[in-house]
């Protein structure tokens, strides 16, 4: 799909992950890639020579396609940046222990084909990267990770954003640099944001219009108040955290997911919390809650 300048260069499956969308954005003096993606990676696209790599977090998925790049710079938000440093970095950004990210690690490296640099170039909140004819201007988007950012194109008016992918899953927020509450900021920033295309990097790919956008952004940021409903109602009776865990509320009891213990641990924790410190929930005795 092409729009102006930019070409959405659409991956395996339409971009379910692990699979991804990535951004081609020609301008008359330079060549942008945005997140390559694994297709990328794996020389799936005759690609013309590119000036430059924008990535929207540090994510395995996202930066698979870096290493086809090594010449070129790397630019990342300032807070995110860390992770592209080296694979114990990239590691902490997720914060699984023991067994699950020592298989973490290797699949970040066999099959995501991680490959560190040692001098990413970092990007703020405004920076605008113009490559002739067509400008990114970047948006920062935390929660996902604390330094996901968004990539307004103008003229095109395409807005890239990344990991807030609409998809049905919902919101992500269970790394150790995730954050529910940024999420929350994020997903009300977004939907006051205008323009004309809003492309993600999974399978929803490229939505036209404000209302289209608004609706998909609607319902996928039910997804938490649905979470979060599904919790007080499974605390109609005390439990702990490891409970929570493993009833299963991001993932489905079905989905082999390797990391999906600390991912519903943290994910859950986080609206235990809040549900906590607004007395909707009270500790009944150490790591035992129940709504109230
Ligand atoms: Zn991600």
């Amino acid at each position: 799909m092409k729009i102006g300048r930019v070409t959405v260069l659409v991956g395996e499956r339409a971009g379910k992950y692990p699979h991804g969308n990535s951004l081609l954005v020609e301008g008359t003096h330079e060549t942008a890639i945005v997140d390559p993606s694994l297709a990328v990676a794996e020389g799936a696209f005759a690609l013309p020579p590119v000036d430059r790599v924008l990535n929207s977090h540090c994510h395995e998925d996202h930066v698979a396609g870096n290493g086809r790049f090594p010449a070129v710079p790397w630019h990342f938000h300032e807070a995110d940046l860390p992770g592209i440093r080296s694979l114990g970095a990239l590691m902490a950004i997720y914060g699984f222990d023991g067994a699950i990210d020592a298989a973490w690690r290797r699949i970040v490296v066999d099959q995501f084909h991680f490959t560190p640099r040692p001098d990413p170039t970092p990007f703020r909140d405004g920076e605008v990267f113009d490559v002739g004819g067509s400008r990114l201007r970047v948006i920062h988007a935390p929660g996902h990770t604390r330094g996901h950012s968004f990539f307004h194109v103008e003229p095109e008016d395409v807005l890239y954003l990344g990991d807030v992918d609409l998809s049905s899953f919902g919101p992500y927020y269970g790394d150790a640099w995730s954050s529910l509450e940024d999420f929350e900021r994020t997903l009300a920033m977004a939907r006051e944001l205008p323009a004309r295309w809003y492309a993600t990097f999974h399978h929803i790919g490229v939505v036209e219009g404000r209302e289209a956008f608004r609706d998909r952004l609607d319902r996928y940021a039910a997804v938490i108040a649905d979470r979060e409903r599904r919790l007080v109602e499974y605390l109609g009776e005390p439990r702990t955290l490891d409970e929570i865990a493993a009833h299963r509320f991001v993932y489905r009891p079905q989905d082999a997911v390797s990391f999906a213990d600390p991912v519903e641990r943290r994910s859950m924790g986080q609206h235990v919390r809040r549900l906590a410190a607004t007395g909707r929930v009270r500790e009944v005795d150490p790591g035992r809650f129940v709504a109230d």
